[in-house]
């Protein structure tokens, strides 16, 4: 069951994989497209879906299920199967714990301390916590695969490090030991490439980047030596688009994230909207415009507000800027969706069309 009709009709309305797939390379577009790229699964969600945390974690009937409510649900355009961010250092022998409905999965550790410490299993593919993520896309592929976009996603090779190493032991050997993190975060390259690329396989059409790298971690000049060459090279061998999302404030080096070869940056709405435009026009798409605190707060009139600015300013696709919080209301999540509808002719033909079949 969908909230929309995704009958295409010549001449009329996109279905909403086309719409994210074009609006992604700044095409043309009947409405903006709306995407859910990390999470948008409160505890209201799952328990409408009657899916919750842990089990969408670990089984992938149940992480399909849960995912598809963007679409079936909240009326997005896109489908992100991979939901939380502990599956890779899962694969890499780390002990997790996977939470439960009111927490997110976190890893326990033991954190690494150099470089020699990593190893990566010959079967990382096939196991557990990885396999669960590509079944998820198989089963989604199957169900909706021809009307909605896939989203993919790994964590880029900096924010994985982060993860399996100590955070600040990690940030310091960037001053004081660069050749270390280098020498990392080339290894996590490529368990980041053969995620990446297993999720295409499976049937993601996009895969988004989660990385670490706003001012409040590194300077833009660091960030552009040790990320610069890896994000030059990531997109290139990913065999789909790529979407990089940055949490935080990326103001002050925004003409690097532009200058790379991702085709989408999903913003922060720490950086101002129209500055995110100004600086990526012509050299990438921009996906994001509503505040996680806007969501949490669940006052439709500043959803509304988000979405008029983040349409006007041109962002192509409307998107929560990150994963929800988990006590985000239902409301505010499918607010994001009715009004980028109501906000256009198209999107307004949807909604007769939904009311008038009941
Ligand atoms: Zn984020």
């Amino acid at each position: 069951m969908t909230l929309f009709s995704t009958k295409e009709k010549k001449g009329k309305y996109m279905k909403p994989k086309k719409k994210v797939l074009s609006a992604l390379f700044g095409g043309r577009v009947d409405r903006p497209p709306v995407v859910n790229l990390t999470s948008v699964f409160s505890m209201e969600v799952m328990e409408e879906v009657g899916v919750t945390f842990p089990d969408a974690h670990l089984e992938s009937g149940k992480m399909a299920q849960l995912a598809s409510s963007s679409y079936t649900l909240l009326g997005y355009d896109s489908i992100s199967p991979h939901i939380s961010i502990v599956h890779e250092a899962a694969a890499l022998g780390f002990k997790i714990d996977w939470g439960g409905p009111d927490r997110l999965p976190a890893v326990q550790g033991p954190r690494l301390s150099k470089a020699e410490d990593i190893q990566v299993p010959q079967d990382f593919l096939k196991r557990d916590s990885i396999k669960v993520v590509l079944d998820a896309i198989k089963i989604v592929k199957k169900n909706f695969g021809n009307e909605v976009a896939i989203v993919g996603k790994i964590l880029g090779p900096w924010h994985l490090a982060m993860v399996m190493f100590d955070m600040e032991d990690f940030v310091t050997s960037m001053v004081t030991n660069p050749d270390k993190v280098k020498k990392i975060t080339e290894i996590y390259k490529d368990v980041c490439v053969s995620f990446a690329n297993a999720q295409v396989e499976a049937g993601a059409d996009v895969i988004l980047v989660g990385n670490v790298g706003n001012r409040e971690f590194c300077s833009p000049e660091m960030y552009r030596d040790f990320v610069g060459d890896l994000f030059d090279e990531l997109p290139i061998k990913i065999n789909a688009p790529t979407i990089l999302h940055i949490c935080g404030d990326t103001s002050d080096r925004l003409d690097f994230i532009a200058d790379s070869n991702f085709d989408c940056f999903h913003f922060d709405t720490k950086v101002e909207t129209s500055l995110a435009r100004e600086e990526t026009k012509g050299k990438m798409s921009l996906a994001g415009g509503i505040s996680n605190v806007t969501l949490m707060e669940g006052r439709l009139e500043d959803v509304e507000r988000e979405v008029t600015t983040a349409m006007e300013v041109g962002v192509d696709l409307i998107s929560p800027e990150c994963s929800i919080p988990l006590q985000t209301p239902l409301r505010a999540l499918k607010g994001i969706a009715e009004e980028v509808r109501k906000q256009s002719r198209e999107g307004r033909k949807e909604l007769d069309e939904a009311g008038d079949s009941g």
